[in-house]
């Protein structure tokens, strides 16, 4: 099974961007290898039977702590999966400069088998092992939501581990992407596929870039195929749609693939999906039955955003986008990869492209160990000074400043539009620092650039603490 090797794709991904650090190959082994993985076999009674469940909880790295890194509940879930999943929290951590280690987790699970007060009894569970042996704790272990899981499960984990540490004060802060009422922070589950559209419009502000993958003008109108509508692929699609009016030609999904060439309603197409559990009998597009033979559709970007390794040798060589945006983690093949270098698809890698959802997850800790909302204590203070400001103008021009500037002065910034500001700046930047790199190192791909820049910046984390 492909799958098996993700852990194999993405050292061969590190190594590759060895050869342009100045690192010695022991640093480069100690920061390559996995730290540590435990294995967790459970039992929970269920429709009176006990039931032995499967996880793992994988810290790659700790040079930074807490560990990061979300949970999967997959039926095809495995320790190698979940150790290539903690190394790439790892890289994309250290690409957007957030101070946390690399971790990952999964439960070997269908959650279409269980209902959802028996998904809680095994998430409840589930937390408990992993609770008593710190692999989650809010100084040393965050997860977060991931394929299979939501802020239901992110609840449930946060209230089981306030009622092991009932007097910890920065309980909440024991796991990211809970719901706002508990403790969640606006903005985080639209956050991943938010980091997508981010980083696709800084690729589309260098128009070096633009030209090299072989584009003419902007954003708008260009053809978009997304393979997944889970919580990544539907925000990304939804927001490339709505705010930049790319059109969405066509949607991949487990059972089949949505086609209309004249652009999709994504919001449409996802209420459809949660109705009817298929794209099936869909009327504004056409359905086709074999999903992944789409990945090679004639469009323009290519969004896979469901899960790892459905680009390999075999359909590499027919995909026709110029640009792939890897919303999903490890999406593409080591060798997939080397053949689609070669035909000059530009490929903006999972580090980059997804680290929107670690990044808001960031602010949403942060928020959870201040114990106060972003923008509370300033917001008024900075519309008084507005104001004045306003008046100032007004008094010294003898004109009035339209109401619709005054407006946008006065209210100031909301929550969400901070949150918003935070993670453009940190895409922005990582996108920058990068493309940098791969200019001044004569690098060819952007993957390789995005690996040497985390691997410089883990290895001096590591240096300075005298290792
Ligand atoms: P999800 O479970 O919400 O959605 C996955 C979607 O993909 C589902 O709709 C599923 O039906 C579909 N799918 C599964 N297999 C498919 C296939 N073979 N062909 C077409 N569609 C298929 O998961 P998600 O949270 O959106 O995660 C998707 C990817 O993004 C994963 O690789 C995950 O690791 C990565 N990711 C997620 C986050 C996050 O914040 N959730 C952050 C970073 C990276």
């Amino acid at each position: 099974m492909i799958k098996q090797d993700f852990l194999g794709t993405t050292n061969k991904l590190f190594n590759k961007a060895l050869k342009y650090t100045d690192i010695s190959e022991d640093l480069a082994t100690r920061i390559r290898v996995c730290n540590s993985t435990y294995t967790i076999n459970f039992g929970v009674k269920l429709r009176n039977k006990i039931h032995t469940f499967t996880g793992w909880r994988s810290v790659h790295s700790e040079h930074f702590e807490p560990a990061k890194g979300g949970i999967r509940y997959d039926i095809n879930s495995n320790q190698d999966e979940v150790e290539a999943l903690a190394a790439l929290m790892t890289y994309k951590c250290a690409i957007i400069e957030v101070p946390y280690g690399g971790s990952k987790g999964a439960l070997r699970i269908n959650p279409k088998d269980w209902t959802k007060p028996e998904i809680e009894k095994i998430t409840r569970r589930f937390a408990q092992e992993l609770i008593k042996r710190d692999l989650i704790n809010p100084a040393q272990n965050v997860p977060a939501p991931d394929v299979g899981t939501g802020e239901n499960e992110m609840a449930w984990i946060a209230d089981e581990y306030r009622r092991i540490f009932p007097t910890d004060i920065n309980a909440l802060a024991c796991v990211t992407g809970k719901p706002i009422q508990k403790g969640g922070l606006v903005g985080r589950s639209e956050a991943t596929g938010r980091g997508v559209q981010y980083i696709i419009r800084e690729f589309f502000r260098h128009e070096e870039d633009v030209i090299k993958a072989g584009f003419k003008g902007g954003l708008k109108g260009k053809k978009v195929a997304i393979q997944g509508l889970g919580n990544v692929g539907f925000h990304a699609a939804k927001f490339l749609h709505e705010d930049d009016e790319c059109k969405i030609i066509c949607i991949m999904e487990r059972n089949g693939a949505i086609l209309n060439p004249k652009g999709l309603d994504v919001e449409d197409v996802k209420n459809y999906l949660i109705k009817k559990g298929t794209l099936e009998g869909y009327k504004k597009g056409t359905f086709e039955k074999n999903s992944s033979d789409f990945l090679s559709i004639e469009c323009d970007i290519l969004i896979p955003a469901a899960r790892e390794h459905v680009i390999d040798e075999s359909n590499a060589p027919n995909i026709q986008a110029k640009l792939i945006v890897e919303a999903a983690n490890g999406p593409i093949t080591f060798e997939a990869d080397k053949i689609l270098n070669k035909k000059n698809i530009v490929i903006i890698p999972d580090i980059m492209a997804n680290a929107g959802g670690v990044a808001v997850s960031y602010f949403e800790w942060i928020r959870n160990l201040r114990h106060i909302r972003f923008g509370r204590i300033e917001k008024r203070r900075t519309a008084y000074q507005f104001n004045t400001l306003i008046s100032a103008i007004e008094t010294m021009t003898g004109k009035e400043m339209p109401e619709k500037f005054k407006k946008q002065f006065i209210e100031g910034a909301n929550e969400i539009d901070l949150v918003r500001s935070g993670l453009d700046d940190m895409i922005r930047e990582a996108y920058q620092k990068i493309r940098k790199n791969l200019i001044e190192e004569n690098i060819q791909d952007l993957r390789t650039a995005a690996y040497k820049t985390a691997i410089d910046r883990i290895a001096l984390s590591y240096e300075s603490i005298g290792l």
